[in-house]
């Protein structure tokens, strides 16, 4: 069921997923469906309504937003949406010791114990949920997000790295979409912006950026899903670092395109 709810094709082709009662629908992807009807302010305005409507539960999959990346806490509470269940690792332990999690709003957890009544306790647990190292380093590490102030800090340089990005690149004619949010930034390298031409899969323009910039000692990621640069650098980044960041970004942009 899990493998259904995920939106990556990777995971559901050789699985037989997803599941017959799971439906998909198109994300607000403005940049590749422009054609979408609504802009994402809209789309995020109204979806919780509709989704009310058809007793639809909604889950925010947090594993990369949560614990500060945007500039709050939660993505939910950065888009003020509420969720009924929220999924949850990364930023838990900053990953120096593995631990995800999900937490659930009241009305999931009153169909659970409900059902505990009739069906015995869910069996949810693993041989090492709960290991006290991951939750001693998720403590430490949530103790430590308060202390220095990252989720602020997140936001904070997170907006100056991606404004920064804008100013230099977004005139790029290979640039098609600067698109970011807190300390998430991603870059988008097209072959013509205005008609949305996109480069063949087998150029490997993204990789060969990051390749570029990896020489200069930055690294980024080559998005899977398109020539896509991924930035998502530590929440303790400062402005000098982001300076660095895209200062080799548009280095390498200028290198592979000559
Ligand atoms: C990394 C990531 C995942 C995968 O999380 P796992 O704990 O490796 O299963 C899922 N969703 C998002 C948004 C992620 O960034």
């Amino acid at each position: 069921m899990t493998g259904s709810l995920t939106g990556l094709e990777l995971f559901h082709k050789k699985f037989d997923l997803p599941l017959a009662q799971v439906i998909h629908t198109e994300a607000p992807y403005h940049f590749r469906r422009p054609d979408a009807g609504m802009t994402e302010e809209q789309f995020r305005a109204a979806i919780q309504k509709v989704l009310a409507r058809h007793d639809i539960l909604l889950i925010a999959d947090e594993v990369v937003t949560g614990f500060g990346r945007l500039g709050s806490m939660f993505g939910s509470d950065h888009y003020g949406m509420t969720p009924d269940i929220v999924t949850c690792a990364k930023g838990l332990t900053s990953a120096y010791a593995p631990l995800s999690g999900s937490i659930i709003g009241q009305r999931v957890w009153d169909v659970l114990t409900q059902g505990t009544d009739e069906n015995g306790v869910l069996g949810h647990g693993w041989t090492y949920s709960a290991h006290p190292i991951g939750a001693a380093a998720g403590i430490a590490n949530l103790e430590l997000i308060d202390k220095l102030g990252l989720v602020e800090n997140a936001g904070k340089v997170g907006a100056y790295l991606n404004a920064r990005m804008k100013d230099a690149l977004g005139d790029h004619p290979h640039v098609g979409e600067i698109r970011g949010e807190g300390m998430l930034c991603a870059v988008e390298l097209v072959r013509d912006p205005e008609a949305r031409g996109f480069f063949e899969a087998s150029e490997g323009v993204g990789a060969k950026v990051v390749a570029a910039m990896l020489r200069r000692g930055v690294i980024a990621r080559a998005m899977p899903q398109g020539d896509i640069l991924g930035f998502a650098p530590p929440l303790c980044l400062t402005s000098t670092e982001a300076d660095t960041i895209v200062g080799v970004t548009a280095e390498a942009v200028h290198e592979v395109f000559g």
